[in-house]
């Protein structure tokens, strides 16, 4: 048994220094693992999610639009309910209140049944975040692109600031949706217009002072 004890300690003590020889290394393994692991997390996080750290959708221009149905309750000053007998075209539009988001303005048309404020109202309303609400049935008229009410569909587009940009959301829900009006009443990206050029008004903003944006929207819907 002593000598058994005597044999075993040089043993042990190659142990512990083989041991002492890993940890370290061991430390610095685990230390590369971890600023690995935080970087790679930052990058995902920088690319891949919002602000607000929720997991962002990706984006597609393709696919069916997704939207909710809340109609306005038929009043003369936002759904007369007059027949829109044949859709010849699709009128593009922005709120012109940066940062209301799709209900509100939803809320708006519906609240000019009792304040009686003005006549207004649009078929579809797309939201910052790419939600949709649809006002008015596609078989009646909507009080937005003046003379062209009584041939068209009307699209308002939320925005969060005054220069009028759609967020990315926005955007990629307005080229689904106006692609899938199209395919509906079979129409082309020429049938689809801002309230700019139906009456020379500011309207959608953006779309009027950045032609080229205007144009590649048309050509994102013509491409679908
Ligand atoms: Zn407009």
């Amino acid at each position: 048994m002593f000598y058994n004890t005597k044999d075993t300690q040089p043993r042990k003590g190659r142990g512990k220094n083989k041991q002492a020889r890993i940890r370290p290394i061991i430390r610095r393994i685990v230390m590369v693992s971890t600023v690995l692991t935080v970087f790679l997390c930052v990058i995902y996080g920088i690319f891949y999610t919002g602000s607000t750290g929720k997991k962002a959708k990706p984006l597609t221009l393709t696919g069916e639009p997704e939207f909710t149905v809340n109609l306005l309750t038929p009043n003369p000053y936002s759904r007369p309910q007059m027949a829109l007998e044949k859709v010849k075209g699709i009128v593009v539009h922005y709120t012109a209140n940066p940062g209301s988001s799709a209900e509100q303005n939803r809320d708006y048309f519906e609240g000019l049944k009792d304040s009686h404020l003005t006549k207004a109202s649009s078929h579809f309303i797309i939201g910052i975040d790419g939600e949709i609400i649809q006002c008015i049935p596609s078989t009646e008229m909507s009080y937005a692109s003046n003379d062209r009410n009584v041939d068209t569909i009307s699209i308002e587009c939320c925005h969060p600031d005054a220069d009028g940009k759609f967020t990315d959301a926005t955007y990629a829900s307005l080229v689904k949706l106006t692609t899938w009006l199209c395919g509906k009443f079979e129409l082309t990206e020429n049938d689809v217009i801002r309230h700019y050029d139906v009456t020379g008004k500011k309207c959608p903003l953006y779309f009027v002072e950045h032609e080229d944006a205007w144009e590649q929207f048309r050509n994102d819907v013509a491409g679908r």
